[in-house]
Order: C-alpha cells, then sequence, then structure tokens
C-alpha cells in the first residue's frame, strides 16, 4: 500500500509499505478514502514537533470504507463507510474510566503522536469508527473530526439557543464552532482580522461578522448583545485573546480556552469574581462523534463550505505547500486515496 511520510520537516516522501493485518478480535480494516490537512499537520510539517518524532504518517481527520472485522465486532461491519475519532488514551486509568479520554494524562491523537491516516489502509480497534449515511461523501465526512471539536466546545460551555455567542478568530475551527453554535441554535458573532476568513464565515451563517483590526471589538459585541456575550470562544488559543475574552462577557458568562499557548494570560481575579464567569477548557473531543455524524447526516452543519482544495495522495507535498502559500483563502485541503 501507499503511505505518505514525513521524513524530515518539509519534506512528505510517498512510498510503498506492507498493508497492516488485524491482530485483534476488536480491530479493523478500514481503506482510507479522504483525510483532512489540519493546523496541527501544517505545523509539524513546517517547523516539527517536540513530541512528534519523524519519519511521521500524518493523518486523523478521516473517512474509509470498512474492508475486514475482527469477530468481535458489532458496531461496523465489512462495507460501512466510517470516520475515525483519533483520540488514542490509556482507557486504564482514572479520567479514561470517568469518560474522559480527550485528557487522559496518556492521551495520544492519530497521526500525530502516533502514525495515522495518509496511507491507503489502517487497522483500529472498533470502538474508535462511526458509520456514517452512503447520502455523505467521503470528502465530506473527514470534516466530521474539525466538527468534533466544535462541537466539544459547545457541548463544554453548555450553549443553546438563548446564547449570544462571540467566536475569536475564523480559521477552520472557529469556522466549525460557529457551525457547531448555529446548529444548537445560538446567534454567533464571529471576529477576525482578515476579511476574506470573515467572508467564509457570513456563508456559514454568522449573525454578525467584524473585523477587529478596522472595527472597536467591544463596541461591536456591545450592540450585538448588550451587557456583553453569554459564551466567548477564543479560537485562536493565544493569551492576549483569552484576556479579552474575559472583558466581552456578560455577568454569568462562560469562556472557552481551546489554545496551547505557554504564555501566562493576565486576567485579574477580581473579573471572575464580579461577573461570576465560568471559564473552560476544551481538548479534541470527548465522545462527540455520534452527534457530528448525526448532523452530518441531516445536513445541520455544512461540509462542503469547508472543503477549499483536493489532492490525490501523490500530490501531498505539493498540497502541504500550497496550503501553507495559500492559508488566507484554504479552509481545508483534503488528501484522497
Ligand atoms: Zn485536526
Ligand atoms: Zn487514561
Amino acid at each position: 500500500m501507499r503511505a505518505a511520510k514525513l521524513v524530515e520537516v518539509q519534506k512528505i516522501e510517498v512510498v510503498e509499505m506492507e498493508k497492516p493485518e488485524i491482530k485483534k478480535d476488536n480491530e479493523v480494516l478500514v481503506q482510507v478514502k479522504a483525510v483532512g490537512i489540519c493546523g496541527t499537520d501544517l505545523h509539524i510539517f513546517h517547523d516539527g514537533r517536540a513530541d512528534v518524532t519523524l519519519p511521521r504518517i500524518m493523518g486523523h481527520e478521516l473517512s474509509g470504507l470498512v474492508k475486514e472485522v475482527g469477530k468481535n465486532v458489532t458496531n461496523v461491519k465489512v462495507g460501512d463507510r466510517v470516520v475515525l475519532d483519533p483520540v488514542f488514551a490509556c482507557n486504564t486509568c482514572d479520567i479514561c474510566k470517568s469518560g474522559h479520554p480527550n485528557v487522559c494524562s496518556d492521551v495520544k491523537c492519530y497521526g500525530v503522536q502516533m502514525d495515522g491516516g495518509y496511507c491507503d489502509y489502517i487497522v483500529v480497534e472498533d470502538y474508535h469508527l462511526y458509520p456514517f449515511d452512503p447520502s455523505i461523501t467521503y470528502e465530506q465526512a473527514a470534516l466530521a473530526e474539525p466538527f468534533s471539536i466544535g462541537v466539544n466546545i459547545v457541548n463544554r460551555t453548555m450553549t443553546s439557543e438563548s446564547d449570544a455567542v462571540v467566536v475569536i478568530g475564523s480559521g477552520t475551527i472557529g469556522l466549525c464552532i460557529l457551525q457547531a453554535a448555529k446548529g444548537v441554535g445560538a446567534k454567533v458573532l464571529v471576529s477576525d482580522v482578515v476579511d476574506e476568513k470573515l467572508a467564509k464565515a457570513k456563508e456559514m451563517g454568522a449573525d454578525v461578522i467584524v473585523n477587529s483590526a478596522k472595527e472597536n471589538l467591544a463596541e461591536a459585541v456591545e450592540k450585538f448583545s448588550p451587557g456583553g456575550a453569554s459564551v466567548v470562544i477564543d479560537a485562536v488559543g493565544i493569551a492576549p485573546l483569552t484576556e479579552q475574552a474575559v472583558d466581552l462577557t456578560c455577568p454569568t458568562g462562560r469562556v472557552a480556552v481551546i489554545g496551547f499557548d505557554a504564555k501566562p494570560a493576565q486576567i485579574p481575579p477580581v473579573k471572575i469574581t464580579k461577573k461570576e464567569l465560568t471559564l473552560v477548557g476544551s481538548r479534541m473531543n470527548c465522545h462527540q462523534f455520534p452527534k457530528v455524524v448525526e448532523w452530518l447526516n441531516e445536513g445541520k452543519i455544512n461540509a462542503d463550505l469547508m472543503i477549499s482544495r483536493t489532492y490525490p495522495v501523490e500530490e501531498i507535498q505539493k498540497a502541504f505547500e500550497d496550503t501553507i502559500a495559500n492559508g488566507k483563502d484554504i479552509v481545508k485541503t483534503l488528501i484522497t486515496f
């Protein structure tokens, strides 16, 4: 089979490898069909990452076709089209047992700290796979993983139809959060500093878009939801925006943090106390795939608007280079097999 390996920083080679085989009774052989390029993949490709050893087969946003199942597999069958939940945890610690594998101290993301899906076939344990309707294309289904991040944030912030949500950042994840928040009926303001990205948000149903380089965001939020937004999500993930998010909330508001910025944010405790704010983190997703697949099947979330470009696996090097060079215009690049 073909496998695309990051052999050194900025260099992916498509090589021939032995096709993997089912070894355990709960394992499934999946023929990979479409895999998204994530911001994480771009970062690893461009700069490398301390916890990623090379060579590495990246790819964690994938869909495929079930070709073979172990004898104890019951949730999927041969011929099913499936998406993969890339959260790989120990499953034995107290956190995993309490139902939160995505924050297990030993958690790995498929295709990041372990080999992933930029290859013709993968073998994984059955509980990572979720079947989707044949009316959904493999390309659309490959968006399930980024959507699961948006749905997880909506869940963590307890966002509902009565909420006024501010999403800071109109990149891929910001747009997934937007769609998830619209999916539960909230009204949503999206801010960014790039007009092209904001146009995408408008297309996907944002009630208000704000270019914070040209307009005062605090004033725009006050107009959107007098007294402040009930939910503010920093979808960029840097400390100064976390600080700003706290200021944009109304009393009892919720602030979601999804970034991995190690620099401290300067948030005076009084700001949290006075408004009784809730600060929540959100990491990958926690059992959100059934909801995402349901929403994809129902057409409640629109994957087509997210897909900017598609490349065959042979052109994966070019796909990465083009996506980095055209960051402003590209929401999601897919690799197909
Ligand atoms: Zn991703
Ligand atoms: Zn664990």
